[in-house]
């Protein structure tokens, strides 16, 4: 393993990158009694720690040896902003540089959290903040993690579910993704119930397929906000080459395959996707399958001529689809007064320091 030297303007590698084995294998090479593992696994994995200095029961000259070789890599936060229903958001900045937007939402005795999945979107959605930014990088499973900690200190409060919906496209990034909802349901991490971490994606249909293999009971969703090909192509014209009609094959196989009913992302904008036309079509691709519906009021962003759709075309909506027995919910955005709203979190590149 390589060990680069402090002081030399290099980074030291990120100690949670060890695995419980590597712990070992170097509390053996500093001629440390073998129990040291256990106890710094702790700090690591089950604690969340993020410094040396908290590992109180770690005498100080091997803490110092640990210091000198390896380094916690967590992110530091550059702004927050407080929304009046008590949402937080954070722009959270890593080593590089490069900053991405996390989002907490306290709720009586419940704490969900929303993170980022990569720096930007390439995905390019014609109504989504995010995309119109274009992508930056793709996150590690530790930093998606590293969101998730900031949160729970922030609030005192231990974490009850993770949406992945912040920047980026999940399963463009998969596996550091599949990673990260590991370490977030492991018990020796933040010891979230699988279906309490849901992944949305743009349907990119290999992910989905990926992820109607694994043992895990983890919730999908999916944003769809149109069934007709070409309104979607304009909306979404990083998933043109996943058509609807695989999609809905990919779909039913996935709820054949694991027996969970997805989400399904529906943004309502004004005369784009609320006419009779598009109603029709949503109701066809969900009729007879298994599936929950979340019908979203455009959130406005930033020099887009996308508006939302009035209220009363969402109610229709809503109606139409529970009329052939799929159920649909009108969802409320939290922290719009703070931009931190579906869509409205922005890839901003703040200098290194
Ligand atoms: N890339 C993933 C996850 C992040 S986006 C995805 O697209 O699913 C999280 C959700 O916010 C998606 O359903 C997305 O379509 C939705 N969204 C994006 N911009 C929005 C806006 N302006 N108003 C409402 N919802 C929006
Ligand atoms: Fe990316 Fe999702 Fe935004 Fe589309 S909606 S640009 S996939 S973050």
């Amino acid at each position: 393993m390589e060990h680069t030297t402090p002081g030399r303007g290099r980074q030291l590698p990120d100690i949670r990158s060890l695995t419980q084995g590597d712990i070992k294998d170097l509390v053996a090479e500093l001629k440390q009694p073998a129990f040291r593992a256990k106890q710094i696994s702790e700090w690591l994995f089950d604690k969340s720690a993020q410094s040396f200095d908290e590992m109180t029961n770690i005498p100080k000259t091997l803490r110092e040896q640990l210091a000198e070789r390896y380094a916690f890599n967590t992110p530091v936060e550059v702004a927050r902003q407080i929304s009046r229903d008590g949402s937080r958001k954070y722009l959270l900045q890593f080593a590089d540089g490069v900053a991405v937007e996390t989002v907490g939402m306290p709720n009586r005795s419940k704490l969900a959290v929303c993170i980022s999945t990569q720096a930007g979107c390439g995905m390019g959605c014609a109504f989504c903040a995010t995309g119109l930014a274009g992508l930056a990088r793709s996150l590690t499973a530790q930093e998606m993690v590293d969101q998730v900690t900031h949160v729970a200190r922030d609030l005192g409060e231990r974490v009850t579910s993770v949406v992945f919906m912040g920047q980026g496209e999940p399963f463009a990034n998969y596996d550091n993704t599949l990673a990260a909802l590991r370490m977030l349901n492991s018990e020796h991490g933040h010891n979230i119930g699988a279906r309490h971490l849901t992944v949305s994606t743009c349907g990119i249909i290999p992910g989905i397929r990926s992820f109607s293999k694994i043992p895990e009971q983890f919730t999908l969703a999916v944003s769809l906000h149109s069934a007709i090909q070409s309104t979607r192509n304009q909306l979404m014209p990083g998933v043109k080459k996943y058509t609807l009609l695989r999609l809905h094959e990919a779909l039913q196989d996935y709820t054949a395959a694991t027996g969970r009913r997805p989400t399904y992302e529906f943004a309502m904008i004004d005369g784009i996707n609320d006419t009779d036309s598009e109603m029709r079509a949503l109701c066809d691709f969900c009729e007879g399958t298994l599936c929950h519906v979340n019908l979203i009021q455009l959130n406005n962003i930033p020099d887009s001529p996308l508006r939302p759709s009035p209220s009363a075309k969402i109610e229709e909506l809503q109606r139409r689809l529970a009329s052939i027995g799929v159920e649909a919910t009108i969802r409320n955005s939290r922290g719009s007064d703070i931009d931190a709203a579906c869509g409205q979190l922005k890839q901003r590149i703040v200098n290194a320091r």
